[in-house]
C-alpha cells in the first residue's frame, strides 16, 4: 500500500529547522517536502541542530513521512557554470549539511553561462561535479531540467545527459524534473509518457529523484519559467493530475513551487502559501476555481 507522494516547499528557519518544516508541510496535508537550508536566494547558513532534528525524525515517524521523501535544493543564486571556485565550496557545504539532517537528495539549477560559450558552461559544470562528488558520499546531487531562459543550460533532458556523461562518479547524479520547465522548455506535457521513455533512454527511470509540480503563466516553448497555481495556467489541472497520478512516478515525490497567492491591502501586499489548498485539490481530483480566494479567507 503505498499513497500519493505529494508535497510542496517549505521553510527551513532558524528557530525550528527541520522540526519547523515537518509542522509546516503536515499543516499543508502533505507526505514529502523539499526546503532550502537557508534563505533559496542567499548563501548565509546556520550550523544544523542535532536536537531539532531528532525531534523532527520523531514528529516524521508519527505522520508516516519517510527520511527518503525529503528533498533539499540549493540556494538558486549558485551557478556551477561561470567556474568561479565559490560555487563549488558552498555546494560541498551544502552536501554537509544533507549528511547532517540525513537527507540524500539536494537539487540543483545546473547553471547559467552568461557571458562564455555555451560548450565553455557546460564544461565548467561537468569539473565543478567533478571536483565536489567523493566516492564515497551518500547524497546525490539531482539536476533539473530548466525552462532555458536567458542562458539557463539543462533546457532539454539530453542537455542533462551531456553533463552526467563527463562526470566521473555520475552514479551520484539523478535527475529532477519540473513541468513548466518541460512546458516552457518546449516539450509537450499532454504527452508526458513520451517524456518519460526518453528520460528512461537517456538515464533510466531510477534517475528520477523528485518532480517539481508547477502550472506555467506561458506557452510551450517561451523559455520564461514563470510558475503558475495548478489549473490557473498553460498546462491546465487535468494535465497535470495526469502527471501526479502517473503509475511510473508512484514513488518520487511530488513537490509544488507555485506561487504564493497575493492580497493587496491599503496598498500592503500580504502573502498566503497555496499549498494546503492546491493538495486538497489534487487530493479531490477536482480542480477548485475559488482556490485563491478560499486561501485569502483562510489566512
Ligand atoms: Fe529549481
Ligand atoms: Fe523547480
Ligand atoms: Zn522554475
Amino acid at each position: 500500500m503505498s499513497e500519493l507522494l505529494i508535497g510542496s516547499h517549505v521553510s527551513f528557519q532558524k528557530n525550528e529547522q527541520l522540526l519547523g518544516s515537518v509542522k509546516e508541510a503536515l499543516r499543508y496535508n502533505a507526505n514529502c517536502f523539499m526546503i532550502y537550508t537557508g534563505a533559496p536566494q542567499n548563501t548565509s547558513r546556520q550550523p544544523v541542530d542535532k536536537n531539532l532534528t531528532l525531534a523532527a525524525y520523531e514528529l516524521m515517524k508519527a505522520n508516516n513521512i519517510k527520511l527518503a521523501n525529503i528533498v533539499v535544493h540549493a540556494p538558486y543564486i549558485i551557478n556551477l557554470a561561470n567556474g568561479s571556485d565559490f560555487a563549488i565550496s558552498f555546494l560541498k557545504q551544502e552536501i554537509q549539511r544533507c549528511q547532517l539532517l540525513g537527507l540524500d537528495k539536494i537539487i540543483i539549477h545546473p547553471g547559467s553561462y552568461v557571458k562564455l560559450s555555451k560548450e565553455e558552461g557546460i564544461n565548467n559544470i561537468v569539473n565543478a561535479l567533478n571536483k565536489i562528488i567523493k566516492k564515497e558520499q551518500k547524497v546525490f546531487i539531482c539536476l533539473e531540467v530548466m525552462a532555458g531562459k536567458g542562458t539557463e543550460i539543462g533546457a532539454s533532458l539530453q542537455e542533462l545527459k551531456q553533463i552526467i556523461d563527463g562526470v566521473n562518479y555520475s552514479e551520484k547524479l539523478k535527475i529532477c524534473l519540473d513541468t513548466c520547465h518541460l512546458h516552457d522548455g518546449g516539450y509537450n506535457i499532454t504527452n508526458f509518457d513520451d517524456i518519460l521513455k526518453e528520460a528512461d533512454e537517456l538515464f533510466g527511470l531510477s534517475s528520477l529523484a523528485c518532480i517539481h509540480i508547477n502550472d506555467s503563466k506561458n506557452e510551450s516553448g517561451s523559455h520564461k519559467d514563470r510558475h503558475e497555481n495548478l489549473g490557473f495556467g498553460d498546462l491546465g489541472f487535468e494535465n497535470l493530475l495526469k502527471i501526479i497520478y502517473h503509475p511510473k512516478l508512484k514513488e518520487i515525490p511530488k513537490i509544488l513551487e507555485t506561487p504564493y497567492i497575493t492580497e493587496t491591502e491599503n496598498s500592503k501586499i500580504r502573502l498566503y502559501p497555496p499549498y494546503k489548498f492546491e493538495i486538497a485539490m489534487i487530493r479531490a481530483k477536482k480542480f477548485n476555481p475559488n482556490m485563491k480566494e478560499e486561501a485569502r479567507t483562510y489566512y
